[in-house]
């Protein structure tokens, strides 16, 4: 670093002094700043630079949307902020080509364009101490403006507004932004502002936002298109919604709910936090195929259209889905938007609060089981997906470059962090929780805070050693492996020995709580274990018989693999409580991968008994989920076939056999899913080309597409193309261009396939990502592995870029859909050669973690 680079500012003799003493002697230490250098993405040294020196920021915005979609949006910005020390040039941030910055004027003098590696430099003699004005005219760069020819809108979590325009992209300089949009005149508009007035032209129309609530720039957002408005009040509160959606029926019955749960969400909140919603407007807008479940952006949460819009086929998962996904983004609104991390290191405390929030604000919560089971089963599955594997993260990462924070997104932040929160909850009570939590908002409220924030004020309201907890739990990845001993072992015990060591072989301990359940010849005892050291010792209540098997983790809040026992396995139905069905599915699986327990075709087949007890709608989406799991991924490809019509039979009787018509489809999509013989080929395609579903099933548009496109993959010899007519079908335009696109990559020619992936070699044909990897899950479906698995190599090879183009879940889904359903030796092979080929000392780390985790199945297939 050096003291001497910049062009001395003749405004300060002083300063002039300082710098050239400072050149003389440049190993001397001095008070004078270092110039930082201009790096791509934005540094945490910069952001933690602009953090001292800038105050009052304010974004006065004004963009042109074109009718042509690929005709460039012009800008008009201008920059306004406080400023504490001039002696240094201050960067904004602005990752666009060098040639859409067209003017800078700065403080009413025009100053020459510095753009370097993704920042405008202002050079330090045209800034002054306290108030300055930057006016900036651009070209916005499209890359997070989602432009489709009638919409579009932005995305900008974590560090994307900067592609956009300029501006100062970290989550704690917190500004406002008024924005004016011209727009074609037919459009509608929204913004994170209250509309203050529109102007129409004959071919334009011009929205007019008034100033913002000061907010995080990932936070800023607009969409303007052809959308239909709707505006209703709840409970007093006015709420605006723009959506596509042009399915009369989903339309009716969707409708009524997505305001009533708004409604419901914003008063949970205000009762639980005590305080009152605390941004001025509150909108939402429907996005087909947006990238994401939604996204909190203040006063304009956007949600992905088709988990809004249900209908009359929808199952009680998809309803208590939706309710989760409002919850959870209405959430946000006091958790992230409201208090907002400092850094985006701690992006998972504002999804896990959404999370945990939402899961508490469920109505069903009063009925206890019925949510709890959602917890189960919503988050222990996905949170081992990746904390069993070799790519597994803690739940706090270190964060050197916003560029990179989209890498911390996954299933840890979404899934494992809420179990976290339930344990800690556990461990202070409810009440003292909340208060800390209270305690927490009003005094960050809006502004930024820490993890360590919020540990620190939950500390002071519980006798727990938060601190000790804290480091296993959050800020290091794994889990526990949990054994017994019953003592004596012969006659009647008098103590559980419970006994936990880390799955890594590490020397850690777990502390949790949980629940065990012995069933003793009298009737089940249920005991709660707090295990917060190695081992412990349970005292056993004096029976006049040994039990006839431990039960553990009935209520599933444990953490870690726990044992099952084998008269338990051999009897799951007489697990009469949903929950503790659910929590034993999840430890009979978690053992079968580590090789603890039972090979995946005994575990298959203890499933397949089950299929006709099953009944709960959660428990079978579990179940035939991992059921068809260990089929296509854990079974050779001869078994598989042998094992068909026994499967496939199971299921369409455990379909007959449920009385409601949501668990009647979800047996029928798991038969779909599985649909190996040519009788249960032909069945399907009767059903798709008539347009009946049997039983009480009922089959959506959505439903039938992908019917269609489960005959096509399995290369169902029909008549006609079933795709192509499949296509004349759909009349929602949105839907018909999805499957037009992802066609080729079904095609029963093997030319055309690989046409298809040679073609997301271009960034352009990889836009719609969630087109991109539901196109890529059929491309690499275990029927059509055999002339894919060539596609693997490119694909890895294309991983960074991936990274550095596309959106922050795209590098993990676009592993999973690739690499998700292979179990040969080849593929782990080609996977072995690319890691050796790209250790970590050169490669991204996160995008290895990623791959081991998306990996970690076919790595244990070859084992198992
Ligand atoms: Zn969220």
């Amino acid at each position: 670093m050096t003291f001497c680079f910049r062009t001395a500012s003749p405004a300060s003799g002083l300063l002039l002094a300082l710098l050239a003493a400072a050149c003389q002697r440049p190993l001397v230490p001095t008070t004078t700043t270092p110039t930082l250098p201009v790096e791509t993405g934005v540094s945490q040294t910069l952001a933690e630079a602009r953090k001292q020196l800038l105050s009052q920021v304010a974004y006065t915005l004004d963009l042109t949307i074109p009718l042509q979609k690929t005709a460039p949006i012009t800008g008009s910005e201008v920059v306004a902020f406080h400023l504490k020390d001039n002696r240094q040039p201050l960067q904004l941030d602005f990752k666009a080509p060098a040639d859409h910055l067209r003017s800078v004027t700065v403080n009413g003098h025009p100053v020459p364009i510095d753009y370097r590696n993704e920042h405008l430099v202002l050079p330090a003699q045209a800034l002054v101490v306290g108030r300055n004005e930057v006016k900036i005219e651009f070209v916005a760069g499209d890359q997070s403006l989602n432009r489709s020819d009638d919409y579009l809108y932005t995305l900008l979590v974590p560090d994307r507004a900067r592609t956009v325009f300029p501006v100062f992209d970290q989550p704690n300089l917190k500004a406002t932004v008024t924005l004016s949009l011209t727009t074609p005149a037919a459009w509608q508009a929204v913004a994170n502002g209250p509309l203050r007035d529109s102007v129409r032209t004959a071919a334009t129309k011009t929205y007019r936002f008034a100033l913002s609530d000061s907010i995080s720039t990932y936070l800023f957002s607009f969409a303007a298109g052809k959308f239909t408005p709707v505006h209703r009040e709840v409970g007093g509160r006015p709420m605006n919604f723009l959506h596509r959606e042009t399915d009369s029926t989903k339309i009716r019955l969707s409708m009524p709910a997505i305001f009533r749960l708004h409604g419901e969400a914003l008063s949970f909140l205000e009762k639980y936090t005590g305080i009152p919603y605390p941004f001025q407007k509150f909108d939402f807008t429907a996005i087909p195929d947006f990238q994401y479940g939604g996204m909190e952006h203040v006063g304009n949460i956007d949600y992905k259209a088709s988990s809004l819009f249900l209908d009359e086929g929808a199952t009680k998962d998809q309803l208590l889905a939706r309710q989760n996904l409002i919850g959870h983004e209405t959430a946000h609104m006091w958790f992230g938007d409201l208090v907002t991390m400092q850094w985006f290191n701690d992006v998972w405390m504002k999804e896990v609060f959404a999370n945990f929030m939402a899961d508490k604000m469920n109505p069903e919560a009063a009925a206890g089981p019925a949510q709890l089971l959602k917890f189960v089963t919503d988050h222990y599955p996905a949170a081992y997906a990746v904390d069993r594997t070799a790519g597994a993260n803690p739940i706090r990462q270190p964060l050197a470059n916003l560029q990179d924070a989209g890498s911390l997104y996954g299933n840890i932040i979404y899934h494992k962090a809420p179990i976290m929160m339930r344990q800690l909850e556990r461990l202070m009570g409810e009440k003292p929780f909340q208060a800390g939590v209270q305690e927490y908002l009003k005094k960050y409220a809006r502004g930024n805070a820490t993890w360590p924030d919020l540990i620190t004020i939950l500390d002071a309201h519980t006798p727990a050693d938060l601190q000790a907890w804290n480091q296993v739990w959050v800020n290091q990845p794994g889990r526990p492996i949990i054994d017994y001993q019953l003592q004596p072992a012969t006659g009647k015990p008098t103590q559980l020995l419970i006994s936990q060591h880390a799955e890594d072989g590490s020397d850690r301990v777990w502390p949790q709580q949980f629940e065990v359940t012995l069933l003793y010849p009298s009737g089940p005892v249920e005991l709660t274990v707090n295990i917060n050291q190695r081992q412990v010792s349970v005292p056993l209540p004096a029976q006049s018989a040994a039990p006839k098997y431990v039960l553990f983790n009935p209520q599933g809040l444990g953490y870690g693999v726990f044992p099952v026992a084998p008269q338990l396995a051999d009897n799951l139905a007489t697990l009469a409580d949903p929950v503790a069905r659910a929590s034993t599915y999840i430890s009979l699986y978690e053992n079968m991968l580590s090789g603890r327990g039972l090979a995946p075709r005994p575990l298959l087949d203890r499933y397949l008994g089950q299929l006709a007890h099953e009944t709960n709608d959660l428990n079978i989406k579990l179940l035939t989920g991992q059921l068809s799991d260990i089929f296509w991924k854990f079974l050779p490809a001869a078994e598989r076939t042998a094992l068909a019509p026994a499967l496939e039979k199971a299921l369409w009787q455990a379909m007959l056999n449920q009385k409601l018509p949501g668990e009647q489809k979800l047996y029928f999509k798991a038969y779909q899913n599985i649909a190996l013989t040519p009788a249960a080929q032909t069945r399907l395609y009767q059903i798709w080309q008539t347009q009946k579903a049997r039983a009480q099933v009922k089959l959506t548009e959505d439903d039938y597409t992908s019917l269609a496109l489960a005959l096509a993959v399995r290369d169902y010899a029909a008549p006609q193309p079933i795709l192509s007519q499949q296509l004349a079908r759909i009349k929602n335009v949105d839907r018909r261009q999805r499957l037009e696109f992802m066609m080729p990559a079904l095609s029963p020619e093997v030319a055309v396939r690989d046409q298809f992936f040679a073609s997301l070699k271009d960034e352009k044909n990889r836009e719609k990502e969630a087109w991109v990897t539901s196109a890529l899950g059929y491309l690499h479906h275990p029927l059509r592995q055999a002339t894919s698995e060539k596609y693997l190599p490119a694909s890895l090879d294309l991983l960074a870029e991936i990274q550095a183009t596309g959106d922050i879940f795209f590098p993990a889904s676009w592993l999973q859909s690739t690499l998700g359903s292979y179990r040969s030796a080849t593929a782990a092979g080609m996977v072995e050669s690319f890691l050796a080929a790209h250790p970590a000392t050169s490669y991204n780390p996160q995008l290895r973690l990623k791959l081991l985790q998306a990996t970690d199945d076919l790595f244990r297939a070859q084992k198992l």
